[in-house]
């Protein structure tokens, strides 16, 4: 075999994108997430599985190596060395990466964690088999069978969605007192006498043991447990403190994993507060709707014909998903509108730290052009200030 057959060869096995730096972060953030979720195992007690390193990290190095052959530079001697490069911004990596300018200081190890860009970057990757996904996923599923199995109609499962995912926003920390509340509301059981919500919480929250009163230290604003020592909240946006949070609790407490943290509680942080912006608007002139279809988007608002208002096929809907993504560029690259979801106008919400930050709209205003589908990018204090106009009768446009 020639040079160039096996320089072919390996270029097919990691793709004919090698251009895409995203797609290379994505399988390295895939990676680290490995790496570090089987660290994390090994405390814990669990033999490691094989020693080697995950598949996606491997194929990252290697589309780096061919990116700095094109760079004419010198490709990276060890696996210890792309380690190291990703405590560093990605302005700084010896190769060159083309990344957007809101991108450039972005770390993918911070601390002894994923930075949250890598772990955005790691869900998006091809095939990923992380624990976060898992439980984020299981979560998921768990919610919605739960929620069907609460409900006799599709109005009482929508219901019971609701009240269920504004559970994991409102409670990032939950006592053993506070669960037995929640089983009460939620009592059906499988054969076996297993409660339905039960399963969904199992897959949410992990235990921790504490008799007595707890005290937790939390954040004053997302509520997030915090570690000791850490005098910010690391949630995007959040300008809480740390405070004590004393816990009534029978036997002990629960957090949520992390996988729940960053995917559901988070994000879900800017779709409670466009709810709770949107709730007090009067009934007769605008509608909200949370997580319409069990997630088609995470909020609606039906505005009723005054001469029909009990026809919704009349009403004027808004629809939006709220997204708080670390990158404009994945945001915007992933980006895709459910098309279960009709309405007159579409918006891509983004949480006000992220609207604010220098170059992201810009950014991902460039990534959606040619398939936006007509969604309107917008901040979510515009979103409500129109909606509130809207429903006012004024004119928001
Ligand atoms: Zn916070």
């Amino acid at each position: 075999m020639t040079v160039q057959q096996a320089a072919h060869e390996r270029l097919a096995e990691v793709g004919n994108n090698v251009a895409d730096d995203y797609m290379t972060l994505k399988l390295l953030a895939a990676g680290l997430a490995r790496v570090l979720w089987e660290r994390q195992r090994v405390r814990e007690g669990v033999e490691p599985t094989t020693g080697l390193l995950p598949q996606a990290w491997r194929t990252g190095v290697t589309r780096l190596s061919w990116r700095a052959l094109e760079q004419s530079n010198r490709p990276p001697m060890s696996d210890m060395e792309v380690f190291s490069w990703c405590r560093l911004p990605l302005v700084s990596w010896p190769v060159r990466l083309d990344v957007s300018h809101s991108d450039a200081d972005i770390l993918l190890i911070d601390g002894q964690e994923l930075s949250a860009f890598a772990d955005e970057a790691a869900r998006l990757a091809p095939k990923v088999d992380v624990e976060g996904e898992l439980t984020e996923n299981q979560t998921f599923a768990k919610l919605q069978a739960a929620a069907e199995m609460h409900g006799r109609t599709e109005q009482e499962i929508q219901r019971a969605y609701v009240a269920l995912r504004l559970f994991l926003i409102e409670y990032p920390v939950v006592s053993d007192l506070d669960l037995n509340k929640l089983t009460g509301r939620f009592n059906r059981a499988d054969r076996h006498g297993r409660l339905y919500v039960r399963e969904f919480f199992d897959a949410a929250y992990q235990y921790r043991k504490g008799g007595g009163p707890a005290s937790c230290r939390v954040c004053s604003d997302c509520g997030n447990p915090l570690h000791d020592g850490s005098e910010v909240c690391g949630t995007p946006g959040c300008t809480g403190v740390p405070t004590i949070e004393q816990l009534k609790v029978l036997e002990g407490y629960y957090v949520q994993h992390r996988g729940v943290r960053v995917c559901m509680h988070d994000p879900g942080l800017v779709e409670k507060r466009l709810f709770d912006g949107l709730r007090h608007l009067p009934k007769s002139s605008a509608r909200l709707h949370e997580w319409p279809g069990m997630d088609a988007c995470d909020v609606a608002v039906e505005f009723p014909d005054p001469a029909a208002p009990d026809d919704s096929e009349r009403s004027e809907w808004w629809a939006g998903d709220a997204k708080d993504y670390t990158s404009a560029t994945l945001l915007g690259r992933s980006f895709k509108w459910d098309r279960r979801m009709l309405a007159r106008h579409r918006f891509l919400i983004l949480p006000q730290h992220r609207f604010e930050q220098r170059h992201y709209v810009d950014d991902l205003k460039r990534e959606m052009q040619g398939r936006s589908d007509g969604v309107r990018v917008i901040s979510e204090g515009d979103f409500l200030a129109k909606a509130r106009t809207r429903a006012l009768g004024g004119t928001p446009w």
